[in-house]
């Protein structure tokens, strides 16, 4: 019988399948795009639909389905495994609910409350009515009932603790509940439910797992005497959230992001807005590659995961100042991370996405395909409120976007803008590019907004790469390499798992297997997805190369290569032994390390 994961490749197309994540771009029989796990310019990133492998020559990361899963959306085994599953439609067998993980118990925790919430939301008490208050309510501010069902809206009942009933009656402990940030213990030791009486927005991972809540109050506006308008009153806030657990990460989930990035990949640009509803309705409105930040600037991990699929972010702005902070934040960091930014700027008189959407879908949609460059925006604003005629004026106007321009990466972008900049406020373009020179960025501190580290930079050595493409070469053409693999120094083979490869495949080649596909067929089943990845690597290095004598060529000079890195390696832990031998006067010792030392420094000259 095979294996869920061989199932799983049978079922899906590999290329299709990174493609859910990052574009490729045709590059003969493979696909090719800049790695989405390390920083880099020019594509080392490649896809075989033939082998059904990638390989990312720049850091050296590479594999089948299931490592690009884990790699991508940062997933264990098990939980990657799941996923796969999941989008190839096959069921994968059942574990006993006590020895699933933690993990998996608090997600499947965290999606048998969101049920409960859509339940309770749909449910009206009293059978006489046919539709919940809640929901007529919140069908009056606009939400279609598609939209309610795709982003599984829901209800919190307004009571202590029927969540917390409902969840125990599944089974699940109240520490459980209270881990998967549902439930708090109270002072006198027992528990109750976090959400009460709030509109739930199922806040879900990149593969639209439930991880967390937000919970808005509503009912403030129908019933201002009820007990959360009150609380609001009394401080308590419009919009509660999961706290971070052990399954929410609230600095790298985005909302909708799941729902978006589709649609974010294909438009090469993301939305961003303010609040779970700005998200949802603008869904509704057809503007699909938005998400939501929810009051605090982007974080360098969520710009991580946009800078994937998107070049471009726009990001609506609210005409007053107010509430302008965090999202000015984002865009500073947007731009350290190379993004080209946008401003979606609201029509007059609209407070946010959502209130454009209620009064005219086609209006949002407008407000975003006009968005422009945000340097036209801080100066466009900037020329509204200060007077270019005066002295003081001009000086306001040029401190006000000057940091703005500061923050673009392309030369040609910033004297694009300098010289706009100087047209709108009649100051000649030199004395802009010296004060250009002293701006100040990022609310007002020198400092340049913190970069995006560069994510777990790990380069191939070159020993790796020599040893990938001459095990590759062989494993591709057994029989071209007969001669060649007799000449393989052992030693000089630094990776474990690439010396047993070598060995075996040796071994097959004397049963006289020549050919690439039954020497596959051959190898033993640990091996063979290694030797296939292998494989795989060296077409694409030696893709260029047509000519069978030139491969041959490469294979011997690779050859001498690994002989040449073993040699240095050596050296240089020879030297370190020699120097110590000087401290120790171990004269003795010392001369048979010179001599050795000699001898291989000449071999690699
Ligand atoms: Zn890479």
């Amino acid at each position: 019988m095979a294996s869920p994961l061989e199932d799983i490749k049978a079922r899906l197309d590999i290329v299709e399948l990174i493609q859910s994540y990052i574009r490729l771009n045709k590059a003969g029989m493979n696909w090719k795009a800049p790695c989405p796990f390390h920083a880099e310019k020019t594509p080392s990133f490649v896809v075989s639909p033939a082998r059904q492998i990638w390989h990312c020559f720049g850091c050296g990361k590479g594999g089948s389905h299931i490592d690009f899963i884990m790699e991508i959306e940062g997933l264990e085994f098990r939980d990657a495994l799941e996923l796969l599953a999941r989008r190839a439609g096959i069921e994968l067998k059942r574990e006993d609910p006590k020895l699933r993980s933690e993990k998996s118990r608090a997600l499947q925790l965290l999606e048998d409350a969101a049920r409960f919430f859509e339940s309770a939301l749909h449910n009206a008490k009293d059978p006489q009515i046919r539709i919940s208050p809640q929901l007529a309510y919140i069908k009056k501010r606009g939400l279609a009932d598609e939209t309610i069902k795709d982003f599984r809206i829901g209800y919190a009942p307004d009571a202590w603790d029927l969540l917390c009933r409902a969840l125990r009656q599944k089974k699940y402990t109240d520490a459980e509940i209270e881990r998967a940030g549902l439930a708090i213990k109270s002072e006198q030791g027992s528990f109750y439910d976090r959400f009460r009486n709030r509109i739930m927005f199922p806040i879900r991972d990149a593969s639209g797992r439930v991880v967390g809540f937000g919970g808005r109050i509503f009912d403030e506006l129908v019933n201002p005497k009820a007990s959360s308008a009150k609380a609001i009153q009394e401080g308590g806030a419009k919009y509660i959230n999961t706290p971070q657990t052990l399954v929410y990460d609230k600095s790298r989930v985005l909302y909708g992001f799941d729902r978006a990035k589709d649609e974010i990949r294909k438009a090469n640009a993301v939305v961003l807005v303010e609040g779970y509803m700005d998200c949802v309705m603008s869904h509704q409105a057809g503007v699909k590659h938005a998400v939501a930040v929810s009051g605090t600037a982007l974080t360098p991990d969520q710009l991580r995961i946009l800078k994937r699929i998107a070049g471009t972010i726009v990001s609506s702005f609210d005409r007053d100042a107010a509430g302008e902070l965090a999202t000015k934040r984002s865009l500073d960091l947007a731009a350290s991370a190379g993004f080209e930014r946008k401003a979606a700027l609201l029509p007059e008189g609209l407070k946010d996405p959502a209130d454009a959407v209620v009064r005219d879908p086609a209006l949002w949609q407008r407000t975003v395909r006009e968005a422009v460059p945000i340097v036209q925006y801080f100066l466009d604003r900037a020329l509204a409120r200060h007077n270019p005629a005066a002295a003081e004026g001009r000086r306001t106007v040029a401190a006000e976007v000057l940091p703005e321009i500061k923050l673009l990466a392309s030369e040609v972008e910033k004297a694009h803008w300098i010289q706009e900049l100087s047209r709108a406020i009649g100051i000649g373009e030199e004395p802009l590019w010296r004060e250009l020179a002293v701006a100040k960025t990022a609310g007002g501190s020198a400092v340049p907004p913190r970069a995006i580290p560069a994510p777990g930079r790990q380069e191939p050595n070159r020993r790796a790469q020599l040893e990938s493409l001459l095990l590759g070469a062989v494993i591709l053409n057994p029989a071209a390499c007969r001669e060649h693999i007799a000449a393989v120094p052992r030693h000089a083979i630094a990776n474990d798992r690439n010396r047993q490869i070598l060995e075996t495949v040796a071994a097959l080649m004397e049963r006289d297997i020549g050919e690439h596909d039954a020497l596959l067929a051959a190898l033993p089943e640990e091996l063979r997805e290694s030797c296939r990845h292998l494989a795989f690597q060296a077409e694409v290095m030696l893709e260029r190369i047509e000519n069978a004598a030139e491969r041959s060529n490469e294979i011997l000079v690779c050859i001498a290569e690994l002989e040449r890195e073993w040699a240095r390696e050596r050296l240089r832990l020879l030297s370190q032994d020699i120097r110590q031998a000087e401290r120790d006067r171990d004269q003795e010792k010392l001369k048979i390390l010179l001599t050795e030392f000699q001898h291989l420094a000449e071999k690699i000259r």
